[in-house]
């Protein structure tokens, strides 16, 4: 069924191109476009008339805003409101950014329910409306509100799709089964069309939303899981010994934490099985991944199998390869680590060491996935840091071998629901738990004012052993630039406020020797100060780092701050993230805010997702995430997993 719109009544050819400049063409779309909010203008009241417990609509002036917070972290809004009969409290919870949109004088029309517990009735708002009103006026009903354009206006817009629902609902095409509606307490899709559009009621507008978002993520999830759901695919089948990893905890000078523990085993049990594993692993900046990955690398070897490991960075490959290599030699596994920096002999000399199975373990960087690259038997395929590949680039990884075993990183901790949808096609494991010892970084947002006081600070720490980056700002997005501006501030530290100490400069566009050379000896604490473009941001560990100064932190977004910060409070001293910043806008201010007040990185992530929406989210448009139309990806994540268990049982019962 695909029906132009100008079938419709009241549609003609003018209308037809607003509609069209809106992405409406057909009746579909009309049906499909969902209502921004509603106005109940069921029961209208003047102040002085209304009466406990009642749900009603208001209209009036705002005349003063308050904001007070309680205890238990909850933030209200109160706002009082006055009409030509008296004035009354409206009151919200935790909408911080509501201080800015209300404004003494302005109009507002208020909707929800009178509480009459403290002293006063006061109004708890569900629904507002701000500016002039002039239109509303009750009419029974519960209204919709459309997303429209000045030419087009809500009215017709809504008479337009009024009828188009009316005419067209019922002949929609029913996309869940009966079967399932009736498990999920589903109603029909021209039910929940009708109801979504023109509710009797906002019980029979929520179980519509409620149905149209399970068949979109349901859809998307069946979408996302036919791909990766091969018929019969079997894969390796990794040796199962218990000494495997006995052996390898033996080498560690720290037991491992129980979610690592945890998480191996997952994995473990992963790669014993014939099918081909394909598993997500996400924890939290310094929780630990590298180990789990080590874990892997090494039951792969041990089982006879290549096993590879690709990271974002050169500087993250050299990093792990040092770290990787000592461990793994000890028993008996050969490790290599291949960039794109590797002179054309020395890549050679690797490259025929990996095709003749000689090497055990390689880490590399996209270096790997070149055509050339030849693996004698890959058995596994690790990407850390995966929110930097995208999908297309962890499959090239996985084309390497013969539908080896896949492990996929992620330190930028995805909220749930965006992982599932994002990698819907992997199973999941979390590692919720930091190594024993960690104190919380204590994270300072401070304007430039400070500069002086936050240097002596630093100073300070120096002279009790420790170390600090200072990163610099991001000058739109002009490498050169950033480079200059890297440049002047690491000569006017070493010649300023820093004099007699060892101030180095890091930055991307270094050769590797070079970058080697400086992380080594910041490693070693000979370099004081590291002055770094963002080149540092994933995984570079130096326990004994205690500060990150990042400079006109304004500018970076959540996830990288707290990757950035993520850098100190790896050893047991305390550590400091400083933000210096001349934020202005809001919601720079509020990313500054959320870093002061926040270290969970999946409450970051959910901030970011707010801030952000998810089509910015770590680039997810990249990562080819579908526009939703009425499914909130933070928001409806339960139904999400419901929708997402049932597309896999389709698939499975349709193979079958
Ligand atoms: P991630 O990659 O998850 O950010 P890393 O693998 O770099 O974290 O580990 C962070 C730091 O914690 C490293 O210095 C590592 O040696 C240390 N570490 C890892 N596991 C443990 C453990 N179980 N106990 C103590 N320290 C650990
Ligand atoms: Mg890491």
């Amino acid at each position: 069924m695909s029906i132009p719109i100008q079938k419709l009544k009241n549609v003609g050819p003018q209308r037809a191109v607003l509609l069209q400049k809106m992405g409406l063409w057909t009746v579909e779309d009309l049906l499909s476009y969902y209502p921004k909010r509603y106005e109940d203008r069921r029961l209208m009241r003047k102040i002085n008339q209304v009466r406990s417990g009642e749900a009603l609509t208001l209209m009036g002036t705002i005349t003063r805003i308050e904001e007070l917070k309680t205890g238990k972290k909850i933030l209200i809004t109160k706002t009082w409101v006055e009409d030509d009969t008296g004035t009354i409290p409206a009151v919200w919870f935790n909408q911080p950014f509501l201080k800015r949109q209300l404004h003494p004088g302005q109009k507002i029309v208020l909707y929800g329910k009178i509480d009459d517990k403290y002293f006063r009735p006061q109004l708890m708002v569900e629904e507002y409306d701000i500016g002039e009103k002039d239109n509303l006026l009750p009419d029974g009903r519960i209204i919709p509100v459309y997303g429209t354009t000045e030419k087009l206006p809500q009215k017709i817009l809504r008479k337009i799709i009024n009828d188009a629902v009316a005419q067209y609902a019922p002949k929609a095409a029913e996309m869940l089964s009966e079967e399932m509606r009736e498990k999920f307490h589903l109603m029909g899709k021209a039910a929940a069309l009708a109801q979504i559009h023109f509710p009797v009621s906002f019980e029979e507008q929520r179980a519509a939303r409620y149905r149209l978002a399970f068949e979109e993520l349901y859809l998307l999830q069946r979408a996302i899981l036919a791909k990766s759901h091969k018929e019969g695919k079997t894969g390796i089948r990794h040796r199962h010994d218990d000494k495997i990893l006995k052996n390898f905890t033996a080498l560690l000078p720290f037991p491992l934490t129980g979610a690592q523990k945890k998480v191996i085993g997952e994995i473990y049990q992963d790669m014993e099985s014939p099918q081909p594993m394909s598993r997500l692993v996400q924890g939290d900046v310094g929780s630990g991944k590298t180990l789990v990955a080590a874990a892997a690398l090494y039951k792969a070897a041990i089982s006879g199998f290549q096993g590879v490991m690709m990271v974002p960075t050169e500087i993250l490959a050299r990093q792990h390869y040092e770290r990787l290599s000592p461990l793994l030699r000890k028993l008996d596994i050969c490790v290599c680590c291949l960039t794109g920096s590797a002179s054309a002999k020395e890549r050679e000399n690797i490259e025929e060491a990996i095709r003749q199975g000689e090497m055990d373990v390689v880490v590399g960087t996209h270096a790997l996935i070149q055509e050339r690259m030849v693996f004698r038997s890959l058995g596994l395929a690790v990407t850390d840091e995966q929110h930097r590949f995208g999908v297309l680039q962890r499959s090239e990884l996985q084309a390497k071998g013969n539908d080896p075993d896949v492990l996929v990183m992620t330190a930028t901790p995805i909220p749930r629901s965006l992982a599932l949808t994002l990698y819907g096609d992997l199973d999941l494991s979390v590692i919720d738990e930091m190594p024993p010892g960690r104190k919380s970084i204590k994270t300072y947002a401070v304007g430039y004012e400070m500069e002086a006081r936050i240097m002596a600070f630093i100073k300070k720490e120096i002279d009790q052993g420790r170390q600090v980056y200072i990163v610099c700002p991001l000058v739109e997005e002009s490498e050169t630039l950033d480079l200059q501006s890297a440049y002047r501030l690491a000569e006017h530290l070493a010649q300023d406020d820093f004099f007699g100490l060892n101030v180095a400069l890091l930055h991307g566009k270094m050769r590797t020797e070079e970058k080697d050379k400086v992380m080594k000896s910041f490693r070693d604490g000979e370099i004081h100060v590291l002055v770094a473009t963002t080149v540092i941001e994933v995984g570079i560990d130096v326990p004994n780092a205690s500060v990150m100064l990042v400079r006109d932190a304004e500018r970076f977004g959540l996830a990288q701050l707290h990757q950035l910060r993520g850098r100190v409070g790896r050893g047991d001293q305390q550590s400091y993230c400083i933000l210096m910043h001349q934020a202005k806008s809001p919601d720079a201010l509020k990313r500054m805010k959320i870093m002061e007040t926040t270290d969970d990185g999946f409450k970051i992530a959910e901030a970011d997702l707010d801030l952000r929406g998810p089509g910015d989210f770590c680039g997810t448009r990249q990562h080819g995430l579908p526009e939703l139309k009425v499914a909130d990806i933070v928001g409806d994540y339960e139904i999400l997993e419901l929708a997402r268990q049932e597309a896999y049982n389709y698939l499975s019962s349709s193979l079958r």
